[in-house]
């Protein structure tokens, strides 16, 4: 059995967001920006995608914004927040996605903000408290905080963060690509400036993803160039991709409930197998609380073993992918930062197994009996 457990990392491409760009990439060549009749059906297909995102979040299209993914989404809105609003103080988390924490890291180093590191607890989740002191202590504040973690799912309570951040007078940015095609995002009702998503993460192509930049919030280019998104993203369109995140978010959204129940059901089987088979096994983050939790992610704290270094390679010996924390920094000799913050025994293994809608109860049986079998001399 071949076994897929990153989709944390990436997810496979749904058949039926293949089927909707296939045109734009064979049939439907011609630049959107050019005015002849190739350049404006694929213009109207563009819009068309836009305005089908902004319907599901409940959005004006002219507040989504197409860029090349998650990263360039977090970046813009971040340095063009402080930037056009003369932000000198950022709250964020030692948790953050780096395409957040090194692009905070670097205007600190330049001189150009003070970035205050909210408090966090064992499980990742952020002291309120200690949040809305920061934000009574600094005026034109902007606060970044993630809405779920990619490595150990720790959920955000994002409507308190946001109210607290605009009740302070502040702005509020969350990194929202783990939970953007998994959960409901009512901008309605949730007083954020910006949120982001990022198609491969729901089914969708790599290589696109969109920033929501709230009306009358302001926000300058990431990327100069050509006046394509409203001179807000230089650079001719990724037009399969457009094509292809808003189908993907589309069937997200029409399958979300049995999505969500399906995935979460292997979730919790992985948990009350492991812990009955494996003594001693712990999960990071807040994975036993579904409340509080992502549900496509559990990480989980291996009993120490002389082969934790061993335990990827094992796994993925038997045909099982899974990740050691997240795949953005896989290939670096570094740990993971999300790990260190929250104070991850070191001597014990920490593997993320992340689900998907095509995942299987068959899968799940199957890693487990593996997990077993390779602390089998460890627990005998
Ligand atoms: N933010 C989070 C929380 C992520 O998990 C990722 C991808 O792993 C990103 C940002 C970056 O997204 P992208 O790969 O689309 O640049």
């Amino acid at each position: 059995m071949r076994v897929y457990f990153d989709n944390a990392a990436t997810t496979p491409l749904d058949p039926a967001v293949f089927e909707a760009m296939k045109p734009y990439l064979l049939e439907q060549y011609g630049n959107p920006s050019s005015t002849h009749s190739h350049g404006r059906s694929v213009r109207a297909g563009i819009e068309y995608a836009r305005k089908s995102i902004a319907t599901l979040l409940k959005v004006t299209p002219g507040e989504i914004f197409f860029t090349s993914g998650g990263t360039e989404a977090d970046n813009t809105a971040l340095l063009g927040t402080i930037h056009a609003n003369g932000v000198k103080h950022v709250v964020s988390s030692a948790i953050e996605h780096h395409a957040v924490l090194h692009t905070l890291e670097v205007m600190e180093r330049n001189g150009e903000i003070k970035l205050s590191m909210v408090e966090l607890d064992a499980q990742g989740r952020v002291n309120y408290d200690h949040l809305e002191n920061l934000l009574a202590n600094n005026p034109n504040t902007l606060v970044s905080l993630m809405h779920a973690n990619n490595e150990i799912g720790t959920l955000l309570d994002i409507q308190r963060v946001a109210e607290l951040a605009k009740a302070h007078g502040g702005f509020f940015h969350s990194d929202t690509v783990q939970t953007m095609g998994h959960y409901v995002h009512d901008l309605t009702k949730l007083p954020a400036d910006c949120i982001v998503g990022s198609a491969h993460k729901f089914h969708g192509p790599k290589g696109i993803g969109f920033l929501f930049l709230r009306k009358g919030h302001k926000c300058g280019p990431f990327i100069h160039g050509g006046s394509q998104e409203r001179n807000m993203r230089g650079g001719t369109e990724n037009v399969a991709g457009i094509i292809g995140i808003a189908k993907a978010l589309e069937l997200a959204y029409a399958e979300m409930e049995a999505h969500q129940s399906h995935v979460q059901a292997l979730k919790t089987r992985m948990i009350d197998q492991l812990k009955e088979r494996l003594p001693g096994v712990l999960f990071n983050g807040t994975a036993e609380n579904a409340e509080e939790s992502l549900y496509t992610v559990l990480n989980v704290c291996l009993p120490q073993t002389e082969h934790a270094g061993m335990m990827l390679f094992s796994l993925d010996l038997h045909q099982i992918s899974a990740s050691g924390g997240s795949a953005c920094s896989s290939g670096s000799q570094l740990g993971s930062h999300v790990l260190q913050a929250i104070g991850h025994d070191p001597n014990r293994p920490a593997v993320r197994f992340s689900f998907s809608k095509f995942n299987t109860v068959e899968e799940i049986d199957y890693t487990v009996d593996k997990i077993v079998e390779i602390y089998q001399p460890v627990v005998a």
